[in-house]
């Protein structure tokens, strides 16, 4: 397996029409798989091959309780139900997340690699990523969706703390209390800014002795979040 180049805007494949798939070839298990493992490695739940330097039309969905990808060639939405404002990212606007008009409900028609019919009935996150996955194929965005031109922002590390969902903050975090650390002298500052005084309580509920050094394995995996981008 490879890891595939990730395109980003304004890269113009992002806006071209992928191509549909009529015979599907030999090494389209390949294809797939390395499309997963750069979906993986971007912490999305979603990405379509125009993404990835491809033009044919082809994506690949996991969401993040599932044990499988879903492989999804020629998807096509034959079905939308409902009017419901979600809030969406996308791998290749990396940094920014917007508000956007999606169905309550979908339903898709596509090819699985073998080239059996599949058809899919969606809502929630796994409708909104198939909507989000069918738009690339067709070159379309979601910041073609927003709801308005002010719902549309950078994410910022410094000034917000990060919330448990926002899933790239909570991985740096994670990383950085992943180094090593020697044990805490008392007044040293924890985080650049943030002093901490002797005895002062490191977490709610959990005092810290002076001295006492901070355990690394009580941080939260890097490999555990995942963020909510397709
Ligand atoms: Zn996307």
């Amino acid at each position: 397996m490879a890891l595939l180049t990730m395109r980003h805007v304004p890269d113009p494949i992002l806006r071209q029409q992928t191509r549909r798939i009529t015979q599907i070839p030999a090494n389209m298990k390949q294809y797939t798989d390395d499309m997963v493992e750069t979906m993986h490695a971007e912490h999305g739940v979603g990405l379509a091959a125009n993404q990835v330097g491809g033009l044919q039309k082809v994506a690949v969905i996991q969401l993040p309780e599932w044990d499988e990808p879903l492989i999804l060639i020629n998807p096509e939405i034959i079905r939308r139900e409902g009017e419901r404002e979600v809030e969406e990212g996308c791998l290749s606007i990396p940094g920014y997340r917007g508000m956007v008009k999606r169905s309550e409900r979908v339903r898709v028609r596509a090819l699985d690699l073998n080239g059996k019919m599949v058809r899919i009935k969606a809502d929630g996150l796994l409708a909104q990523a198939l909507e989000h996955e069918t738009d690339h194929l067709n070159g379309v965005l979601y910041i073609d969706h927003l709801v308005s031109r002010e719902s549309f922002w950078k994410i910022t590390y410094e000034a917000d703390p990060p919330e448990p969902t926002d899933d790239e903050a909570t991985a740096e975090e994670a990383q950085e209390s992943q180094q090593p650390q020697e044990s805490q002298e008392p007044g040293e500052s924890q985080e650049p800014g943030e002093s901490q005084e002797p005895g002062e309580s490191q977490e709610p509920g959990e005092s810290q002795e002076p001295g006492e050094s901070q355990e690394p394995g009580e941080s939260q995996e890097p490999g555990e979040t995942r963020e909510e981008s397709e």
